[in-house]
C-alpha cells in the first residue's frame, strides 16, 4: 500500500464537526438516514448513466443497499452498489462541504447561545458529517462504476483526514462502502432491533432497496423494498411517510407545512410530490440558491438541476416523474424540451392554486407559509408578469391598520371615498415604520397604508404595478392627494397655506439652499412639523437607501 497522504478539512467542515460532535444534539439517528440517502443518490446517479453506457452496470444491474452490523468490532457497514467515487471525487466530496447553505448554517450558528446552537443543528441537514455522531473513526472505500482502480478515506471527525489508493480486492466491486468504528454510547447500533427499525422509521422510501445482515457472515434480510412513494396511491400514503420522505429527499428536519401529490394525466402525463418546509432554509436569499425539485424520468433520476419551478417557488422541495420525456435524452437537452416547458407551467400554477386554496381553508396555516416564503413569493411580483395577479392575491401585508396579515382584498373593503391608490410605505422596521410621521396625514383620514419591509418590497411596489384599477403609491413619494380624501368630522381641514407659512417656507428655502429640491406645505403630517418626501418620479426613499447601502 501506498503511505497515506494527510490532508485538512476546509476550515468550515472542522468548525461544524467540533459543533456537532460537542453539541447535546439528541437525534444521532438521523446518521442512519443521512448515509442511507447517500447510498440511493448513488445507485440512482448509476442508474442514470447506465442509460448511456450499460458497460457501469455490468453483471449487476439491481441497485441494492446493504447495511451490516458487528457487534464484536463494534462496528457498522453501508455498502451500496451505486456509481462508487475516485479518488479525487472523494477528496473533493468528503473534504469539502458540497451542500450550499451550510456557509450561512455556519455563520448562524457561531453567533447564536450553546442551547440555540443545537437546536439549529437540529434543523439542518449535515450530510456524511453525521456519521462523527455516533463514530470515532469513518473509513470509506469506493471504485468508481468502470474504474479499474479504488481508494479509501479515512478520517476521526477532529480535523484533517486521509486518503490512498486501497487494492480493488479490498473495495466493493463497484460502489462505496461506509464503515462506522462505533463510539462506546453508540454501541445500539449493532443491534438488529434498533438499526431496523430506524431505517424504516426513516428511509423506509427511498427508492432503492435496503438488506440488513446482523452479523458479517449472515444473510442479507430484505428490509425496505425500494417502491417509490409518489407512485403509491395516496390514500395508502399516511402522514408520517410524507413527513418521513421529505426529510429524506429534502434533507430537512422540519415537517412538511403543505404537502402536494398528484398526478397530472392528458396532454402530458406525470406525477408531482412536493413539500412546503415548515422552516426556510438557511441559503434562501443566497443568490446563488436555485430550485432542488428533483425531476425523474418513468422512475429513473435524471437531474436536480432541471428549474423545474420559477425562482420564486424555490423553497419547494420534491420531484416530478414523468412519462413522456425520453430517457435517453442528455441533460442538456431536456431544459430545451417543449415537455418539460409543460411541466414546469403546470406544476407552479398547482402550487399557486394549491396555496390559495389553503389560505382560504385553513388561513392559520396558510400564514405561517406566507410569514416564512412571502418574501420569496414577491420576487414574482417583477419575476413573473403572467402570474402577478395571483400572487397580489396571495400576498399577505402588515398595515396600519391593525397588527393582523392582511390581503389587497381586506385593504380593498376598507377604501376611503376618492381614495385611487394603494399606499404603501418601505422600511427596514416595521414598529419604526409604523411610527413614521410620512403616515400621519393618513391616519387621520382612516386610510390604511401597507407597511413593506422586506427587501424585496423595494422593488416591486415602485415598478408601476396596480391592483384592480388601483395603483401602488408609495406614502414618502410627492403629495399624495390627500385633500381629496375628507378628514373625519370634527377635525379641521387643512388650512390654505397663510401669510406666515409662505413667509417660513422661503426662510427655509434658502437656508438649506441646492440640498432640498422643494420645500412645500403638505396634508401629509398633522402632529409633525416636517417631514421629508422624495420627488414624486424619482426614486423611493428605501430603494435610494439600500442601492447606496449596495455601494451603486
Ligand atoms: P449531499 O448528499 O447533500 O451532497 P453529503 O455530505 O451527504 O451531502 O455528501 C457529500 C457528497 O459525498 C455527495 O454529494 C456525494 O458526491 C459524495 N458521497 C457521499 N456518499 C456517497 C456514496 N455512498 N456514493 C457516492 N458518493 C457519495
Ligand atoms: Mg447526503
Amino acid at each position: 500500500d501506498a503511505a497515506p497522504e494527510t490532508r485538512s478539512f476546509e476550515a468550515d467542515v472542522a468548525q461544524l464537526l467540533k459543533l456537532m460532535v460537542h453539541s447535546v444534539y439528541s437525534d444521532k439517528d438521523v446518521f442512519l438516514r443521512e448515509l442511507i440517502s447517500n447510498a440511493a443518490d448513488a445507485c440512482e446517479k448509476l442508474r442514470y448513466e447506465g442509460l448511456a453506457d450499460p458497460s457501469l452496470l455490468g453483471e449487476d444491474g439491481q441497485p441494492r443497499i446493504t447495511v451490516t452490523l458487528d457487534a464484536e468490532a463494534r462496528r457498522l457497514t453501508i455498502e451500496d452498489n451505486g456509481i462508487g467515487m475516485s479518488e479525487a471525487e472523494m477528496g473533493e466530496a468528503l473534504g469539502t462541504i458540497a451542500r450550499s447553505g451550510t456557509k450561512a448554517f455556519i455563520e448562524r450558528i457561531a453567533g447564536s447561545k450553546d442551547a440555540e446552537g443545537s437546536q439549529l443543528i437540529g434543523q439542518f441537514g449535515v450530510g456524511f458529517y453525521s456519521s462523527f455522531m455516533v463514530a470515532d473513526t469513518v473509513e470509506v472505500v469506493s471504485r468508481r462504476a468502470g474504474a479499474d482502480s479504488a481508494a479509501a478515506w479515512s478520517s476521526d471527525g477532529l480535523g484533517t483526514y486521509t486518503i490512498k489508493p486501497v487494492e480493488v480486492a479490498d473495495a466493493p466491486a463497484r460502489g462505496t462502502r461506509v464503515v462506522l468504528h462505533l463510539k462506546e454510547d453508540a454501541a445500539s447500533y449493532t443491534e438488529s432491533f434498533t438499526v431496523e427499525r430506524t431505517i424504516k422509521a426513516q428511509s423506509a422510501h427511498v427508492p432503492v432497496p435496503i438488506f440488513l445482515k446482523d452479523k458479517p457472515d449472515a444473510e442479507p434480510k430484505q428490509i425496505a423494498d425500494g417502491a417509490a412513494l409518489w407512485t403509491k396511491p395516496k390514500a395508502e400514503i399516511t402522514p408520517e411517510e410524507y413527513t418521513d420522505f421529505y426529510r429524506s429527499v429534502a434533507g430537512q428536519f422540519d415537517a412538511p407545512a403543505l404537502t402536494l401529490h398528484y398526478r397530472a394525466e392528458g396532454l402530458h402525463e406525470y406525477s408531482v410530490l412536493a413539500f412546503i418546509p415548515e422552516m426556510p432554509p438557511f441559503d434562501l436569499f443566497d443568490p446563488d440558491r436555485t430550485g432542488r425539485m428533483k425531476l425523474y424520468v418513468r422512475r429513473v433520476f435524471i437531474t436536480d438541476e432541471a428549474q423545474l419551478l420559477p425562482r420564486y417557488l424555490r423553497f419547494v422541495r420534491g420531484l416530478v416523474d414523468s412519462n413522456d420525456l425520453p430517457l435517453n435524452v442528455s441533460r442538456e437537452m431536456i431544459q430545451e424540451s417543449p415537455v418539460l416547458a409543460a411541466i414546469q407551467k403546470g406544476v407552479a400554477n398547482r402550487i399557486l392554486s394549491e396555496l390559495d386554496k389553503l389560505a382560504a381553508s385553513d388561513a392559520e396555516r396558510y400564514l405561517k407559509i406566507w410569514d416564512a416564503f412571502g418574501a420569496v413569493l414577491k420576487e414574482g411580483l417583477y419575476e413573473d408578469y403572467a402570474r402577478r395577479e395571483t400572487l397580489l392575491g396571495l400576498a399577505r401585508f402588515r398595515t396600519t391598520a391593525g397588527s393582523e396579515w392582511r390581503s389587497l382584498a381586506d385593504y380593498v373593503a376598507g377604501l376611503k371615498e376618492n381614495q385611487t391608490a394603494i399606499y404603501y410605505a418601505t422600511g427596514s422596521d416595521l414598529d419604526r415604520l409604523a411610527a413614521s410621521p410620512q403616515l400621519e396625514g393618513f391616519r387621520a383620514r382612516g386610510i390604511e397604508v401597507l407597511l413593506l419591509t422586506d427587501q424585496v418590497d423595494s422593488f416591486w411596489a415602485p415598478s408601476g404595478i396596480d391592483h384592480g384599477g388601483k395603483p401602488f403609491k408609495s406614502v414618502t413619494q410627492g403629495l399624495a392627494d390627500l385633500s381629496l380624501i375628507p378628514l373625519p368630522e370634527g377635525q379641521a381641514p387643512a388650512a390654505e397655506a397663510s401669510g406666515e407659512v409662505t413667509g417660513f417656507i422661503d426662510y427655509v428655502k434658502a437656508t438649506l439652499g441646492d440640498a432640498v429640491s422643494d420645500v412645500r406645505p403638505s396634508e401629509r403630517l398633522t402632529e409633525s412639523a416636517v417631514c421629508l418626501v422624495a420627488p414624486e418620479h424619482g426614486m423611493d426613499r428605501q430603494l435610494e437607501k439600500l442601492l447606496a447601502g449596495a455601494g451603486r
